[in-house]
């Protein structure tokens, strides 16, 4: 902590909470116990002392007067948001004696923990509760929300890497920004780009919309949604026919080329082109520039997976660099997830409490769990749930807010503010914002990892989730040290210190500096990749993946720490044996609705504050004008967009 003696202003390093790539270090400050602003971290290499819309004020949210202050008991019908306060004492001795009578008659497994990445941290993020659920045996929640279909694309192909530095794409002379709109979700990337930019290189966009960053890009590849595989088969397609491939890197540092083209062949620009909706000129030139150009680096969205065989698709983007030898090059290859880090998660976790015989349900289908469509034993009669909002962030939402009106449910929410979830809460308990707890951070988008500090005392009786779970295991008789651990203690551990990537660096060195870079050559010289040294089991990138033939591969499915197969079959050899099926619009009459992340909100913390809302203004639809012609529609239309699944409305937004 910094004091300035003139202002009696205290510092203290921050770490932002949200489920971003760009894991901003920030500064706290503190003045008579007040948090009166939260600051970048300039000293930071990756975020530089820049902060983004979501996050500027972020003290004003820490003060809202909307919080939930106390724990609080319904007293109204499910969903009416009626609730009194209640003691921490009468609300942790109404769940203990609820699911000590639960487990007497259902057993534990009825049990349905539900953390998510509303709030990002080791100690009070989305595993927070995974060592008292595994102790009570209640079921496994498998977590395939987000970023498992290309986190399993990474592994299956270059393995759990980091990939290129980040920073290093200052150096490349072709950027393909896939499926990334950079300058709103990843925007400290940008700088990066822009310093390459000026030094000649070329950007170019892959996305079905022109986002902020496509309109910034040199080149804009409008695909249509879900064709991402199909347009990097075509590529390599083009790049192998013409010879435009790095021989000497495939040969050394590959394996399952011969298969990959026979494979890709039969996807000339001319076969995927109206599937795609780009012409084959524009494909066969993307290819044989990309190629042509080096050091040419891809960046990597996750919204490319969020399509039937969409892991599959990211599996072929991934395969490109060292198709054409980019890694060789500083500067040159793939940023993906830079989640890879050593973090002590069996320390965390404690995975070998797990009951072998405990069940995984993927919560995805949270709403036919809940309301009995999918045949479970036993069924599911109470839910805990933090850091999260699942009545608006999953699928089948109607579906989901039915099950969570069940009135035998007993549920469980930690929260900020009344949220859509908590609205249904049989008890809700008052959770800490960032500022008001120790935390560390790790990042899906450099290499760094940010210490978070407790600035300021929490209001009322909110408490950090690591205290949170500290007294559920005491009313649940849980008596294992770890439970009685500070969370200092937790932090001190929380990272594998003897790590090489941490070599040399201490828990001291994180509170010196509020962030370590992870122990690697500089941004200005690293090349991870120029000699192969994939961490696959062949040490190659694979075109045809030893894992997935393995009966013990894994999907990262972010769930808790768990050595179960999983039980999909998967392709071994990267890439489609067909022409896959997309959405036939013209023939359904349908349209395909995208929904991507917006510029000022990244989830719905915040969703509840009038100024933020004015900030990104109301719900439009963009929605090409071809098909508003032919709805009736005009621009600031009050539409409704509605499938067999559920509906919303918008204004219509037509481009120009
Ligand atoms: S949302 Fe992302 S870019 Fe914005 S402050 Fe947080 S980490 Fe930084």
């Amino acid at each position: 902590m910094k004091v300035t003696e003139d202002e009696k202003i205290e510092t203290r390093f921050g770490a932002c909470p949200h489920d971003c790539p760009d894991a901003c270090s920030m500064l706290y400050q503190v003045k008579d116990g007040r948090l009166t602003g939260v600051r970048g971290n300039p000293d930071h290499g990756f975020t530089r002392g820049r902060l983004c819309v979501k996050i500027k004020d972020f003290e004003k949210h820490h003060y809202n007067g909307e919080r939930v202050l106390y724990p609080l008991r319904r007293v109204g019908a499910k969903g009416s948001g009626k609730f009194e306060r209640v003691s921490w004492s009468d609300a942790l001795t109404e769940i203990g004696s609820k699911w000590r009578a639960i487990i007497e008659k259902y057993g534990a497994q009825a049990i349905l923990p539900y953390g998510y990445a509303g709030n990002i941290g080791v100690l009070n993020g989305m595993n927070a509760g995974d060592a008292f659920f595994n102790k009570l045996g209640s079921t496994i929640p498998e977590k395939t929300i987000c970023a498992s279909g290309t986190l399993s694309a990474q592994i299956l192909t270059v393995g759990p890497t980091l990939g290129i530095d980040p920073e290093s794409f200052a150096h490349a002379k072709y950027i393909v920004l896939w499926g990334s709109n950079t300058l709103s979700t990843h925007s400290h990337l940008w700088p990066f780009i822009l310093k390459a930019r000026h030094n000649g290189a070329k950007v170019v966009v892959i996305d079905p919309y022109r986002s902020r960053t496509a309109a910034q890009a040199d080149w804009h590849l409008a695909i249509k949604p879900g064709t991402d595989g199909l347009l990097a088969m075509a590529m390599a397609q083009v790049i192998i026919e013409e010879g435009l491939h790095d021989e000497d890197y495939v040969d050394r540092y590959t394996n399952g080329f011969e298969a990959f083209s026979e494979r890709v062949a039969s996807f000339s620009p001319e076969t995927v082109a109206e599937t795609v909706g780009l012409d084959a000129d524009t494909i066969r030139r993307f290819a044989r520039e990309y190629a042509n150009t080096q050091p040419s680096a891809i960046k990597v969205g996750v919204g490319l997976e969020r399509h039937p065989q969409g892991s599959q698709g990211v599996r072929v983007i991934d395969c490109l660099p060292a198709l054409v030898g980019a890694w060789r090059h500083l500067g040159g290859g793939l940023s993906q997830m830079t989640v890879f880090v050593p973090v002590n998660m069996d320390l965390l976790s404690r995975p070998e409490w797990i009951n072998p015989n405990s069940r995984i349900l993927n919560v995805i289908h949270l709403g036919k769990i809940l309301t009995g469509g999918l045949a479970i034993d036993p069924p599911v009669k109470s839910m805990f749930i933090w850091n999260a909002n699942p009545a608006v962030h999953l699928p089948d939402s109607r579906e989901v807010a039915r099950g969570l009106a069940r009135e035998d449910l007993f549920t469980v929410v930690s929260e900020l503010f009344i949220s859509d979830t908590a609205d249904y809460a049989d008890l809700i308990l008052p959770a800490t914002m960032a500022a008001e707890h120790d935390d560390i951070l790790t990042s899906w988008g450099h290499f760094y990892i940010n210490l978070n500090q407790k600035a300021i005392e929490p209001p009322g009786e909110a408490v950090s989730n690591s205290e949170l779970f500290r007294r559920l295991a005491k009313e649940m008789g849980m008596t294992d040290p770890h439970f009685s651990q500070s969370d200092e203690q937790i932090m001190r551990n929380a990272l594998d210190w003897d790590s090489p990537l941490l070599q040399g660096m201490s828990f001291e060195t994180l509170e010196k500096q509020g962030y370590v870079r992870l122990n690697l050559p500089s941004a200005d010289s690293y090349v991870p990749h120029a000699k192969g040294d994939f961490p696959t089991p062949s040490g190659k990138c694979e075109f045809y993946s030893s894992r997935a033939s393995h009966t013990d591969f894994v999907a990262p499915v972010l769930r808790q720490m768990c050595d179960r197969p999983v039980a999909d079959e998967i392709d071994p050899l990267v890439g489609f044996p067909s022409l896959i099926k997309t959405v036939d619009t013209k023939k359904t009459g349908s349209l395909q609705l995208l929904s991507p992340k917006s510029h000022a909100f990244l989830n719905s913390q915040h969703a509840n504050e009038a100024r933020k809302i004015r900030a990104q203004g109301p719900q439009t639809l963009l929605i090409h004008p071809d098909d508003a012609r032919v709805r009736e529609l005009s621009e600031g239309n009050n539409i409704e967009i509605h499938n067999e699944n559920g509906s919303f409305q918008a204004i219509a937004d037509l481009p120009p």
